[in-house]
């Protein structure tokens, strides 16, 4: 039995999903581009899928740029940003994505000014110094602030800080990667000025996402070329994947009170499991079903030797799970989402993210409990 417990770093394309994409691989050819017949079909298939996105999210068809994914949108958003409005302040945390992370450093480099929040223990940036930090500079601050935090699920009240950053004119990106396809938005409603998605986190095709940027904000394009997504992401579009991430949202919005039920019940099971299990076990993060995300679960066991080594057993006990983002995994440094929340190294090497998916089911999550419960010899 192979067990898949690492739908954070990626969730499987639903077969429904894949079924709407194949014709645009099999008889839908051309460029979007292209005015004639060839080119206006895909170009219709293309303003329907962004038009069924806005829907979904709360916003309009204009404000949804498509992109190759999470990373692209987070760098857009942040780079055109400082580089188009000339922002000298950003303002984020140490427990960002390395999307955000790695474009905010960069930004550093060419004289931005970064101010590093602190996040208190369960991962919820300080509002207090976000008000400050904002009152200590008067010029136009970018302020990055990620809505659920890929490795630990914390989920911030999105209203709370973009109401402090619309009180001081500051522009506010939101990392919704994580949370995308798993809560309702209403972006209309939502202070803030750019979120960005990525389809392979809601079960739609990896190497496709979106920005939405809010109207009236005018920035630069990233990339240059040709003028689609009108000026501002160069490139054919990728016509197949668009048209699956639009129908995996809506699948994941019209079905979103059963797909909480069945998540949460999920994360309910592993975290009462391990508790019983390993009562010295620490969870990372918020963990209620208002302040995480029911997708993911990360858990510390004090004194259980090296990270790779649980992990290397827990794949080779047929588990696949992670000991924090996939993109650094394998990496010799350790999470460094663990460490801006003050983990010791000790724990944070013995940490395990577990997340859920649909595809998921109790039964797999006693498996996963007895192979942990055989690893440390615990009997029940
Ligand atoms: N932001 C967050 C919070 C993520 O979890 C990820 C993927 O792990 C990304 C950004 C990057 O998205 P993508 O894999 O589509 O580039």
């Amino acid at each position: 039995m192979r067990i898949y417990l690492d739908n954070a770093a990626s969730t499987p394309l639903d077969p429904e999903v894949l079924e709407r994409m194949i014709p645009y691989f099999t008889e839908f050819s051309g460029n979007p581009s292209s005015v004639h017949h060839h080119g206006r079909q895909l170009r219709s298939a293309i303003e329907k899928a962004r038009k069924t996105i806005a829907t979904l999210v709360g916003a309009a068809p204009g404000e949804i740029f498509f992109t190759s994914g999470g990373t692209e949108a987070d760098n857009m958003a942040i780079r055109c940003t400082v580089e188009g409005l000339g922002i000298r302040h950003i303002i984020t945390t140490a427990i960002e994505h390395h999307a955000v992370l790695h474009s905010v450093e960069q930004m550093e480099k060419t004289g931005a000014k970064v101010t590093w929040l602190p996040v208190d223990a369960k991962g919820n940036p300080d509002q207090e110094a976000l008000r400050e930090a904002l009152a200590s500079d008067t010029r136009q601050a970018l302020v990055c602030l990620m809505h659920a935090n890929n490795e630990i699920g914390t989920l911030i009240d999105l209203h709370k800080y973009g109401r402090i950053c619309e009180e001081f004119g500051a522009i506010f990106m939101s990392d919704t990667v994580q949370s995308m396809g798993n809560v309702q938005y209403n972006l209309a409603e939502t202070p803030v000025h750019f979120v960005t998605a990525s389809a392979h986190k809601f079960y739609g095709p990896k190497g496709i996402g979106f920005l939405y940027i809010r109207s009236g904000v005018k920035v630069p394009p990233l990339l240059q070329g040709g003028g689609q997504e009108r000026n501002m992401r160069a490139g054919t579009e990728n016509v197949p994947a668009i048209v699956g991430m639009a129908f995996a949202l809506e699948k994941c919005i019209n079905n979103l009170e059963a797909k909480r039920t069945h998540l949460l019940g999920l994360k309910k099971q592993m975290a009462e499991g391990l508790k019983a299990s390993f009562p010295e076990i620490v969870f990372h993060g918020e963990t209620g079903e208002d302040n995480s995300i029911p997708t993911v679960l990360n858990a510390g066991f004090p004194g259980a030797g090296t990270e790779s080594m649980l992990l290397f057993n827990l794949d080779i006990n047929g588990i696949s799970a992670s000991g924090g983002s996939a993109c650094t995994s394998g990496s010799v440094k350790g999470s460094h989402v663990l460490e801006g929340l003050g983990v010791a190294p000790g724990l944070a090497a013995n940490s395990i993210r577990f997340s859920f998916g649909m595809q998921n089911t109790p039964e797999e999550i006693e498996y996963a409990l007895e192979r942990l419960r055989e690893m440390f010899r615990v009997k029940v």
